[in-house]
């Protein structure tokens, strides 16, 4: 730390993001990213647009909106794109929580929202999750403050029905209860159906997991009009153009390409299934998932070693060193011989721990 780093940011303990290895090829299954390329409709759209990067990109992203509205059978006023739905979350934060509206989230989800509140210097709770696991909405119940939920949670992959959200939503009515779907396409009901009902719901998703441009950075959220001209106050006092003119195009080409692309999920979806099998056969604890990603534990190797042992044999998993799971690792579902080699290189190391 210089001598210059101002006070308030002195104890900020930044999100670690799982690695992006250089040199040796893994099998990378540690950071939820899609095994399956852009679709070719994208790839052009992208190329198609760098000789135009002399120009600003369109703050409104008024093309965008309007097929993302359309998609999702909303008001183009009612969705905001950014770079990236991380970007979302703390304009979110910034925008609708303060010491009188504290932060209320789970204990064990994604490690970007107490970083986030540290940020912004706002005061929040962590819930525990239940033995199980598992979000109890009593919880959440009349909390008073702002809730962010993950649904499906992160990383244990667990979702709420959308009755449970409703639930959630309406006993706060005088506070906005986010709701982070990043992993919505892989088999859960999205709250955006809810929204038109509730002026206090916000659902932010992303094209960075279901629609294989993590490395695009796009995200975006739907909320009613109120909400979003909130969130755009803060997003035009900071960076309006931080959606990109090739990540825009990309994103409108995704769209037209909706079916490739709900198509590979279906494909997660069958691989995360056979996966959870596979696992559970060789003695493993595999919590439900509906996300692209299972969250498993072995009763034969505490987790960090699993964790040093497939990547030592190429295949890298993410392990968190929070007490509650740091018997388990995350891994993300990949195609079927991604899977295949993962499992066989877990059915090798525990011949050998056995040894
Ligand atoms: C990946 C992820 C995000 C955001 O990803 P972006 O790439 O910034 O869109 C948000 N929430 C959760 C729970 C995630 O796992």
């Amino acid at each position: 730390m210089s001598r210059y780093f101002v006070s308030k940011y002195a104890a900020l303990t930044p999100y670690t993001p799982g690695e992006q290895p250089r040199g040796r090829q893994y099998v990378k299954l540690n950071t939820n990213e899609s095994p399956f390329p852009p679709s070719e409709g994208v790839i052009r759209a992208v190329e198609a647009e760098g000789h135009r990067l002399n120009l600003y990109s369109d703050p409104e992203c008024f093309v965008l909106r309007g097929r993302l509205a359309a998609r999702y059978g909303v008001e183009p006023d009612m969705v905001m794109l950014t770079n990236g739905s991380d970007d979302i979350l703390n304009f979110a934060f910034m925008a609708f929580s303060d010491e009188q509206s504290p932060l209320f989230f789970p204990d064990i989800t994604y490690g970007f929202y107490p970083v986030f509140a540290s940020l912004n210097h706002i005061p929040y709770t962590e819930i525990p999750l239940t033995d199980d696991f598992s979000i109890d909405p009593a919880d959440y119940a009349g909390v008073n403050g702002t809730v962010v939920i993950a649904n499906p949670n992160a990383p244990t992959g667990k979702l709420l029905p959308l009755d449970v959200i409703e639930a959630i939503v309406r006993s706060n009515p005088d506070h906005v209860v986010i709701v982070d779907e990043a992993y919505i396409d892989f088999g859960g009901q999205s709250a955006v159906s809810l929204v038109p009902r509730y002026d206090n719901l916000l659902v932010t998703q992303t094209f960075s997991k279901s629609r294989s441009m993590a490395g695009a950075r796009l995200g975006f959220c739907i909320g009613q009009a109120s909400l979003i001209a909130d969130l755009n106050t803060l997003r035009y006092s900071t960076n309006p153009y931080n959606v990109n003119l090739m990540t825009a195009a990309a994103g409108v080409a995704a769209l037209e390409d909706d079916d490739y692309y709900m198509g590979n999920c279906r494909v997660i979806m069958d691989n995360r299934a056979w996966t959870t099998s596979a696992l559970e056969a060789l003695g493993f604890t595999v919590l439900p998932s509906k996300a692209n990603f299972v969250f498993a534990k072995s009763d034969r190797i505490g987790g960090e070693e699993l964790y040093l042992r497939l990547k030592e044999k190429g295949v890298l998993v993410r392990h968190f060193k929070l007490d509650r799971i740091k018997e388990y690792n995350r891994i993300t579902i990949g195609t079927r011989a991604q899977m295949e080699c993962l499992v066989d290189t877990v059915k090798e190391i525990l011949k050998e721990a056995a040894v």
